[in-house]
């Protein structure tokens, strides 16, 4: 297979994480005769220091004749007080819109060998397997209008949440396809108690759910889900929900799995290419340092595979070289008890040198041969 994979670095740790992404990308290429074909290019504070823009024409263009598109992060705080429009993230929300990128899956799950570095305890966490599908591309952080107002001598401020119809259907439709493959349970939630949106919302879902007789559906309110997620995660399968409440609910999932190191995401198109980035942000406090967990990138670029290209069996090959890596005791900083740890670059070593050449690897060949 011959692939072109568009790679956005971003800025801090992205930068070192999608270089550990890519180097098993390659590795996996070697081992199983695919050729993928790198392209670079700018975005988010690196982008406005080089081309004075978050998200430059060039890139965009980039990401267009690509294949997929591998993402690190953005954002730190050199570019903290620039006016809105030359901030980082407006380079993140811009490619979210150009690539048309309106689900967000963030899969949630549980490794044995981490089960001491959650803040839960492990009888709460044995088990854990869900995945939060995140509409992206509407909402809070896209409705008009969004801005300050004076009203009388009183200054006053405005944003909108706003959904067609047929984006929360596309939404609620991807996390009905995601269950079919997975326990066969859609919860989905909303504020229905409150938000009139939510009142659609729920409505949307109850139509979708008949196209899906095997699928369950419950809906959950938001504050619930909330308490939920920390008092019995086991219970999730599918989550889906709207871009705030999933980017809230997604970041308190992150940490039940004990480093936000370990998550990675796939935002999905249905037209073009879509993209793959780890849940963290640039982490400025370790950035340079060799320190940063490249786990979460590598687990996306494992999405890519499954996502955009089919190769379901070297997205395994992927996670169970993960697996084996925890297993056999290799930690980064983020997860381990005291300094004894790997930095990023031996992570990506320990990682490839499995896929070149373990036996575990084999296993997962056979089982899909
Ligand atoms: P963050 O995710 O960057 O960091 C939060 C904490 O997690 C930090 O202590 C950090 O050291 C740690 N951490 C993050 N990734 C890690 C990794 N791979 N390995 C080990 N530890 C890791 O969130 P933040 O500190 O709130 O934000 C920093 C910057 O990142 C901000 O500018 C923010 O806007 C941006 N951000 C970008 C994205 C994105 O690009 N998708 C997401 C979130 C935050």
């Amino acid at each position: 297979m011959t692939k072109k994979v568009a790679v956005l670095p971003g800025d801090g740790v992205g930068t070192e994480v999608t270089k550990g992404a890519v180097a098993v990308l390659k590795a996996i290429g070697e081992r199983f005769d695919h050729q993928f074909e790198f392209t670079y290019g700018l975005i988010g504070g690196a982008a406005i220091d080089e081309a004075g823009t978050p998200l430059p024409e060039s890139t965009i263009e980039t990401c267009k004749q690509a294949d997929a598109v591998l993402l690190g992060s953005v954002g730190g705080p050199k570019w903290d007080r620039n006016p809105s429009h030359l901030r980082p993230e407006k380079g993140l929300l811009a490619i979210r819109k150009e690539l048309d990128l309106y689900a967000n899956l963030r899969p949630v799950t549980f490794y044995d060998s981490l089960a001491d570095a959650s803040p839960l305890k492990k009888e709460y966490i044995e088990g854990v397997d869900f995945i939060i599908v995140r509409e992206l591309t509407g909402g809070l952080y896209f409705g008009k209008p969004s801005e300050r107002r004076t009203e009388g001598n009183e200054e006053t401020v405005v944003d909108t949440l706003f959904y067609k119809r047929t984006e929360i259907e596309r939404i609620i439709r991807q996390a009905f396809d995601t269950a079919v493959n997975r326990r066969k349970k859609v919860t989905s939630v909303d504020k229905a108690n409150v938000l009139e949106s939510s009142r659609v919302w729920r409505e949307v879902a109850e139509e979708v759910a008949k196209d899906y007789p095997d699928v369950e559906l419950e809906h959950m309110l938001v504050d619930s889900a909330a308490m939920q997620l920390i008092r019995n995660p086991k219970y999730f399968d599918v989550v889906v929900t709207e871009n705030m409440f999933g980017d809230i609910l997604s970041d308190e999932a992150s940490m039940l799995t004990g480093s936000l190191g370990m998550l990675p995401s796939a935002s999905l198109t249905a037209d073009g290419p879509s993209l793959y980035e780890p849940v963290h942000g640039s982490a400025p406090d370790i950035a340079g340092q060799n320190k940063a967990n490249p786990i979460a990138a590598i687990l996306s670029a494992a999405m890519l595979l499954r996502h955009s290209f089919g190769l379901e069996k070297e997205a395994a090959v992927i996670e169970q070289a993960v697996e084996s890596v925890l297993h056999a005791g290799h930690r980064t900083a983020d997860l381990a008890d005291g300094n004894h740890y790997l930095g990023t670059d031996k992570m990506v070593e320990a990682i490839t040198a499995v896929i070149a050449n373990d036996s575990a690897i084999s296993s997962i060949m056979t089982a899909y041969s």
